[in-house]
């Protein structure tokens, strides 16, 4: 009987694929997580081995053989591949696209896993004295044998000192039968587990936090901790970490891709003596396959990362810490669509650890799971030093005059911040100079050829470009249809920054958002300048809401809070009032409490009301009972079946079938609701809509995806769109 070997190839396609053993390995050597080199087409790759069979659909002769075998240790172990063919499962993605998403890209082109130093040793004919002798006259092949014969084997160190033509020497030698290679593992640096600093005197809140975190050791237990920018949270996981790191275990700390500066990793890295890994999207295939190493090997305690870091492997885990869990870049929104988050409570459950998820603003899912008790709250009452919580101010742009965006009151109020030495900051989300460029006579607003949307004005390169796809156009001195001349309508962040500095011309102004921080290390510099307080006036995008404090910020104001009040999507609320409540908390430390105004046209908007009344908890609560009534997450769950195409017609027709198979299937407890076109239909040339898929629980929407989606990829309509599904979609468009 043969052994098959079932291996998942990195190809868009939901299937594995059957192979032979190599010829002359052994197949009891084989196991799952390994990776063989295996032809594929014309192709040779490395494909990672999911299960050994004894038999396939595949005739007997027409069964390729797999070429190689690279790792004798597999580079997934069991529990991580689990999670992965589970979460390939779960998410309705190939398998093999979720195990490469798992690994460094260089293990998906065939790297070495494991770190190795080449050595070499005598041969044993040479040892044995049966070689004929070599040429007295050769005095560097001599030398480097007698070399060999002082000690059992070299290293390139040591070679490289005998001449530096070694390698010339060592070829000889080999050809010659006198030398033989030999692959070393070096032996994984010591660990040194103790802490470098011990960091501030627990408050009793951080002292019960770090208590039930510590009690968990060992088992699955989820928490949820909750407290606002600057409570603390940090801390809490650093006290955490540090108690797994002294019993000798390691820590997965996940991050949002913003938030992984120098600065958090210094935190990190002062106060813990060992070896952090650690691992984000914009390092080298070197350094990644370095990282993803010292996380394997156990050599770094604490591994530190954004998004993917939730697959970095662990060779001996103890905690996994999810901070800022509300945030939406935990979410992969193409390609393998999983969430960071929520794949950390699967992965920390089959590891049996536990598991922190932190936010000043949990995620309503988050906060569902604290209150249905199948997570346990952890709350963080106040800041530290015993700030105060921001007093929060609306400005009705409805009875102010207002100056390019700023309203009288808020230009006052900005001053007298200024005044009395306090920072400022304020938050647009709308990058550029301004949103439309518009002609006055006739209505015409520059729209991009490729979207059904406007086109945005920046100064900074003069250009118009689109937020949506990326074109770019030099900005018309007149109207195409009239020939009168535009003007730039409505504000973005760069027109903020032109206004502010002829309100306020001596004072140091700086603007932080993706066109001004673009280059490495911009932003970092520019969060400096603001730090150290030699900027006064701060103005940018969501950038500005995440992951820094600044504690001489004593103004925050929120130029448009309108843009969000009306989102077509669920969670559009949601995500305005995170935003608002996370920049308000950048504001403000014990001695100079900080204060918040929220420009807006809706003044009497319950969400509004709601956040100045009772914060984030009341806003919450009221989200949570709406979400309820309407059936949405986290009371029910989605998944949304994507198209788009080229031609208007095509992505419907596709979806109108695909709803035809699903009702076909007929699993009750899932309704489909559409197809319907996005609000924006056209998107980069293409025109788009999508199905919506709506269950009361988890168990009838996954029967329905198991038997569907193959059913949709057969489907000939499939063939001229690109379609994708999105289980537990953040946005629904
Ligand atoms: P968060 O992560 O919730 O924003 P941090 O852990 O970063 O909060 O704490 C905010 C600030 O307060 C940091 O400068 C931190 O060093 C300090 N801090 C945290 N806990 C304490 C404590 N128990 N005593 C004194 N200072 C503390
Ligand atoms: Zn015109
Ligand atoms: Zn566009």
């Amino acid at each position: 009987m043969t052994t098959v070997l079932r291996m998942a190839v990195d190809v868009p396609l939901r299937r594995l694929f059957d192979y032979r053993c190599p010829s002359g390995v052994d197949a009891a050597r084989l196991q799952p997580g390994q990776r063989l080199w295996v032809p594929f087409g014309r192709q040779r790759v490395a494909a990672v081995l999911v299960e050994l069979a004894s038999s396939s659909a595949i005739p007997e002769a027409k069964l390729r053989s797999a070429t190689a075998l690279i790792d004798e240790t597999p580079v997934l172990d069991p529990s991580l591949l689990e999670l992965l063919l589970w979460s390939a499962e779960y998410y309705r993605h190939p398998p093999g696209e979720v195990l490469s998403a798992a690994l460094p890209g260089a293990l998906r082109t065939g790297a070495a896993a494991l770190e190795t130093a080449e050595h070499w040793t005598l041969s044993a004919a040479a040892r044995t004295g049966e070689l004929p002798p070599l040429s007295p006259r050769a005095h560097k092949l001599r030398e480097l044998v007698e070399l060999l014969q002082r000690q059992d084997a070299a290293d390139e160190a040591a070679l490289g000192a005998l001449s530096s033509r070694w390698r010339d020497h060592v070829r000889e030698l080999e050809k010659r039968g006198w030398v033989r290679r030999l692959q070393v593992t070096p032996p994984a640096a010591p660990r040194v587990a103790v802490a470098a600093s011990a960091g501030p005197e627990p408050t009793p809140e951080q002292r019960d936090a770090i208590a039930a975190i510590a009690a968990a050791a060992g088992r699955y237990a989820p928490f949820l901790l909750h407290g606002v920018t600057g409570s603390g949270k940090t801390e809490v996981y650093l006290r955490a970490i540090d108690a797994v790191v002294q019993r000798g275990q390691q820590a997965l700390v996940l991050v949002p891709e913003i938030s992984l500066t120098p600065q958090l990793v210094a935190r990190f890295a002062a106060r813990f003596a060992v070896p952090l890994a650690v691992l984000h999207s914009s390092l080298t295939d070197v350094e990644r396959l370095r990282a993803w190493r010292a996380a394997r090997s156990g050599e770094a305690p604490v591994v530190i990362g954004t998004r993917s870091a939730i697959f970095a492997p662990l060779a001996n885990a103890g905690l996994i810490v999810v901070d800022e869990e509300h945030d939406a870049s935990y979410k992969q929104q193409e390609g393998f669509r999983y969430s960071a988050r929520d794949l950390a409570l699967a992965r920390a459950q089959r590891l049996s650890i536990p598991v922190v998820l932190g936010s000043a603003t949990p995620s309503l899912e988050s906060l569902e799971r604290a209150q249905s008790g199948r997570a346990t709250l952890l709350s963080l009452p106040g800041r530290t030093g015993g700030a105060k919580p921001p007093a929060i101010h609306l400005i009705d742009l409805r009875r102010h005059a207002a100056t390019q965006g700023i309203a009288t009151p808020t230009v006052l109020t900005i001053k007298r911040h200024l005044d009395a030495g306090g920072q400022v900051l304020l938050y647009l989300n709308r990058r550029g100079y301004a949103p439309t460029l518009f002609c006055p006579s006739c209505g015409w607003a520059a729209p991009c050829p490729r979207c059904d949307a406007r086109l945005t004005v920046h100064r900074r390169d003069g250009r118009l470009h689109c937020h949506h796809c990326g074109t770019e156009q030099r900005i018309p001195e007149l109207c195409p249809t009239c020939g009168d001349a535009t003007k730039p309508v409505g504000q973005g962040t760069e027109r903020i920054e032109e206004t502010l500095a002829s309100l306020f011309p001596d004072v140091a102004l700086e603007r932080i958002d993706r066109d001004a921080v673009r280059k490495r290390g911009a932003l970092e510099a520019a969060l400096d300048r603001v730090t150290s307080g030699e900027v006064r006036l701060l103005v940018g995008t969501q950038m500005l809401t995440k992951g820094h404090h600044f504690p001489d910020v004593s103004l925050v104001v929120v130029l448009n809070a309108d843009q969000g009040l009306f989102g077509t999507d669920f969670r559009a609320s949601e995500r305005l009032a995170q935003s608002i409540v996370q920049v308000a908390g950048r504001a403000g430390r014990a001695e100079r409490p900080g204060e918040v105004l929220i420009q807006t046209e809706y003044p009497e908007h319950p969400l509004l009301a709601q956040l100045i009344s009772g914060g984030y908890d009341a806003f919450a609560a009221a989200a949570l009972e709406e979400r309820r009534s309407a059936s949405w997450p986290p009371f029910a769950r989605v998944a949304v079946l994507r198209a788009e195409a080229a031609r208007s017609d095509v992505p419907m027709e596709f979806l109108e079938r695909a709803r035809e198979t699903a009702i076909a299937l007929a699993v009750r407890g899932v309704e489909i609701l559409g197809p319907a076109t996005a609000p924006m239909e056209r998107r980069a040339g293409l025109h788009r809509a999508q199905l919506l898929l709506h269950a009361s629980s988890h168990s009838p929407l996954q029967r329905l995806l198991a038997r569907w989606i193959p059913a949709v990829e057969e489907l000939p309509e499939a063939r001229k769109v690109r379609w994708s599904i999105d289980v537990d979609p953040l946005e629904l468009f």
